[in-house]
């Protein structure tokens, strides 16, 4: 077997590397529908397929420069925690994993937090990015999201999050699990403070984000086409030993069986928070575009008792 260590597998990895950079380096993409799209039309259609409309999965950088106005954001700090409490070893050392992450993304972990303005109104917003570990929650993540709700409660600011994740950080066993009440009591914090919370579902919100700070919204919106859900379809059909039906987990069928608000379109999200945020606050003039809104949809999803102002 020398041999194949010797000369077949780096000579592997040479081509391998060499397709990556010549990937990263062409002007072209692809999408699930088979289609070869130019990077700078997704680019401008906010990473949406111009095809098949599916919405592409993007950084935190990305999300909040299509998110604030003017794509003017301030990124917030956060707390570090030390790497690795554990010593976890799979098939790759997690502190590895860590270092690819944080080189492929430019993030120190899946979660970040960013201030600045929506419609003109002060906002905290946190996003997770699914190419760091999955979007996994653990140590660092649980820190940043206390942090995020920290800032909105200091500044008194509505609280925005796109969730995105796999679920919790199995790197960090216990510890990943023990963030699932630490970030449900921080949000029952913003709602002591009646500050507004909502949250943007984007494909694909699963495992423990879904049962913690991703369901305490007090609007939840999901992306079009975005997968939510906890455990995994095949594993519940396994499960169940049933077929489950179409559509199954889609934000369409999770906002039929009442356990979303709104499924909007990536480019009329601005437009459709904007809107609710001047409602939920009380605002008497929203500077947020009411065409591309549907209003009816929009006041149905408003909490029934309104306390959230
Ligand atoms: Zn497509």
């Amino acid at each position: 077997m020398n041999w194949i260590t010797k000369f077949i597998k780096p000579k592997l990895k040479t081509l391998f590397k060499k397709q990556q950079k010549n990937n990263e380096e062409s002007l072209w993409t692809t999408c699930s529908c088979q289609q070869l799209i130019y990077k700078e039309d997704l680019f401008k259609n906010l990473h949406v397929c111009p095809k098949c409309e599916m919405h592409h999965k993007i950084s935190c950088h990305d999300r909040f420069s299509i998110f604030f106005d003017e794509g003017i954001y301030n990124i917030l700090s956060m707390p570090q925690p030390p790497d690795d409490p554990l010593q976890f070893v799979d098939k790759k050392k997690y502190t590895d994993r860590l270092r690819e992450a944080r080189k492929l993304t430019n993030q120190d972990d899946a979660i970040m937090f960013a201030s600045g303005k929506l419609s003109g109104i002060n906002i905290t917003c946190g996003a997770q990015n699914f190419a760091f570990i999955g979007g996994s929650v653990g140590a660092a993540s649980g820190e940043a999201f206390l942090h995020g709700v920290q800032h909105a409660l200091d500044n008194k600011t509505p609280l925005i999050f796109f969730s995105c994740s796999g679920g919790q950080r199995m790197m960090e066993s216990a510890i990943a699990l023990a963030q699932m009440p630490r970030t449900v009591l921080a949000i029952n914090e913003i709602k002591k403070n009646n500050l507004p919370y909502i949250v943007v579902l984007t494909n694909p919100t699963t495992g423990g984000v879904t049962a913690s700070f991703a369901m305490l919204g007090d609007i939840h919106i999901a992306e079009k086409g975005a997968t939510v859900g906890f455990a995994g379809a095949r594993v519940i059909a396994q499960t169940i030993g049933a077929s489950l039906p179409e559509g199954f987990q889609t934000a369409e069928y999770v906002k039929e069986h009442g356990g979303i608000d709104l499924v909007v379109p990536r480019n009329n999200l601005r437009d459709t928070i904007g809107i609710l945020l001047s409602i939920l606050l009380k605002k008497k003039e929203s500077e947020s575009s009411i065409e591309n809104v549907d209003i009816d949809t929009v006041n149905k999803a408003l909490p029934k008792t309104s306390e959230a102002v």
